[in-house]
């Protein structure tokens, strides 16, 4: 279970765009996007013009840092949106989307993708009534997730929903109370991103 280890804050400044990786410091005047608009790096004083790879490369970046997803996991993803019938820009957000890490993050119960794929991966999360411990897990319509019925579990999720008043994206629903749970409605669509990406270029890019 491959995950970036290094400082978050400048993958945001490199790509200068806010890709909320910290939870709720993300919305306070301590974000480092909004404190240093430059990428980081010594000499990274201002951004120099962009190639035509280079703007292909960053929008691929940007989406894998968004979901905490390494180089070969997105191409897995990638293939798997060629292969299907539908558009596979939608396909490969879609996917992405209906990863149980960003579920859970999406729901609330998780401040960030980071803390969300914690909880899974440390048993908190049990999906239609059994644990499910990996964060890739995909969702699909109908599924329900819930916080395990422990006292650590409830008390971890319930002080992040305390602490976040994210909106639940359409796609899915929440009933909140002592014991939360989430269901997922439909399949994501492009609308229920909540990156601005254009599509286009990662397909430009993988597809070489
Ligand atoms: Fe990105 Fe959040 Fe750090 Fe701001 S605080 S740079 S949004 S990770």
């Amino acid at each position: 279970m491959a995950r970036h280890t290094g400082p978050v804050c400048r993958l945001c400044r490199r790509e200068g765009l806010k890709l909320f990786l910290k939870g709720s410091r993300c919305d306070t005047p301590k974000c480092a996007v909004e404190r240093r608009g430059t990428p980081p790096g010594m000499h990274q004083a201002r951004r120099g013009k962009m190639t035509d790879y280079g703007l292909h490369l960053r929008e691929k970046q940007k989406v894998k840092h968004y979901y905490g997803v390494l180089e070969r996991q997105f191409r897995t993803y990638f293939s798997e949106a060629e292969r299907s019938r539908g558009n596979t820009g939608e396909t490969l957000m879609s996917l992405l989307e209906r990863r149980l890490d960003n579920v859970v993050h999406r729901l609330g119960f998780g401040q960030s993708r980071a803390q969300a794929r914690q909880l899974v991966a440390h048993g908190h999360i049990t999906v239609n009534g059994r644990r499910v411990d990996i964060p890739s897990y995909l969702l699909k319509p109908g599924d329900v997730i819930r916080v395990k019925n422990r006292k650590k579990s409830l008390q971890a999720v319930q002080a992040n929903l305390a602490d976040t008043n994210r909106d639940v994206p359409d796609f899915l629903s929440r009933l909140d109370g002592p014991m939360p749970e989430g269901r997922v409605n439909r399949i994501p669509e492009s609308g229920d991103v909540s990156i601005p990406v254009e599509t286009q270029l990662i397909i430009e890019l993988c597809s070489k």
